[in-house]
């Protein structure tokens, strides 16, 4: 079963921590079932919705929610090909001036949930922690209350009685085309499991939330090869994930623009080629930028490129 909060018009007792909430939370722990609250796994994700017609910022190029960024000035970015838009004073499309910003309150949760169930077992698994399977096993069987991202659906939880969704919204931020798609199966997976499912949302009226409350597999199938047919995505167009990877972040870049440059001189125009500046990791001492192709046909892309492994179309080009 499903239930949707609209967060609009529930009684919080906490930023993000319905009324509804705590008492399903409530009636799970006094019956010793577990509950896992989910949270995006960008924990810094800063976006707007509009709360009049939940209208979400979305990038024009790719399909993907944008997200705020404070410096060197506000504004919106995509994370996927780093487009820009200033932050609306107004809603673009019912004009309401009714927008918030839904990040300040995440960091909150954990904290906040502590103060309602002082007596209570909570974790917080991380992506880091997730990995690390051993120390998590125990972790998991002494807790009541888990705050986790997606990754923790790789790990099976006895005595699961209920799954919350705390802001469905944020799931949506993480920069990756079938971002629905893997929401949607997230959903389902839970379902599967027999536990209860509770979503809340600013944004009841959003296409996605009614199509996951009527469990309405065919339409957001088609909705969905829709938006992969406008925007180049596949199965329309091939995908290639380009990792360049290197102990020093200037030679990462270099490599990075010397990739631009093979490209430009095989006259591959710049809009097939997609990655965030800002977004590079470091891993055991190494700097990874993620690059994002869009291709036709990904031979000829192979062709001018050199590169070093090749496996599920992530290609790693290494310097050393
Ligand atoms: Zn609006
Ligand atoms: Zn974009």
């Amino acid at each position: 079963m499903i239930t949707t909060i609209d967060l609009n018009y529930s009684n919080n007792i906490f930023p993000l921590l319905s009324e509804n909430i705590i008492e399903a939370v409530k009636n799970n722990i006094s019956e010793w079932k577990k509950v896992l609250l989910f949270l995006n796994r960008r924990w810094e994700a800063h976006s707007i919705v509009c709360k009049n017609c939940s209208y979400q910022v979305k990038c024009d190029f790719c399909d993907i929610w944008m997200t705020i960024h404070k410096y060197p000035k506000p504004l919106l970015i995509c994370h996927h090909c780093n487009a820009e838009k200033n932050i609306p004073m107004e809603c673009p499309k019912c004009s309401s001036t009714n927008l918030i910003n839904i990040w300040t309150w995440v960091q909150k949760i954990e904290e906040n949930l502590k103060k309602t169930f002082n007596d209570t077992i909570i974790t917080r698994l991380d992506s880091d922690k997730i990995h690390k399977e051993w120390i998590l096993i125990d972790e998991i069987r002494n807790s009541q209350i888990i705050i986790a991202t997606e990754s923790i659906n790789t790990i099976s939880i006895d005595n699961l009685g209920l799954v919350c969704f705390l802001l469905l919204e944020l799931e949506f931020l993480i920069p990756e085309y079938n971002i629905e798609e893997q929401v949607y199966d997230n959903i389902t997976y839970n379902m599967k499991r027999g536990s209860e499912i509770m979503i809340q949302t600013y944004i009841p009226d959003s296409n996605f939330i009614k199509l996951i409350q009527e469990w309405n597999f065919k339409d957001f199938v088609t909705q969905s090869m829709n938006e992969r047919k406008e925007f180049n995505y596949p199965p329309y167009k091939e995908l290639v994930y380009i990792w360049v990877r290197s102990k020093s972040k200037e030679k990462m870049k270099d490599m990075i623009i010397k990739l631009y440059n093979k490209l430009e001189i095989n006259n591959i125009s710049s809009n097939t080629i997609f990655y965030d500046k800002e977004l590079f990791m470091k891993r055991n001492n190494e700097f990874h930028q993620k690059i994002v192709v869009k291709w036709d046909n990904l031979k000829e892309f192979l062709s001018c490129v050199k590169y070093e492994v090749f496996r599920n179309k992530e290609i790693n080009l290494e310097w050393k």
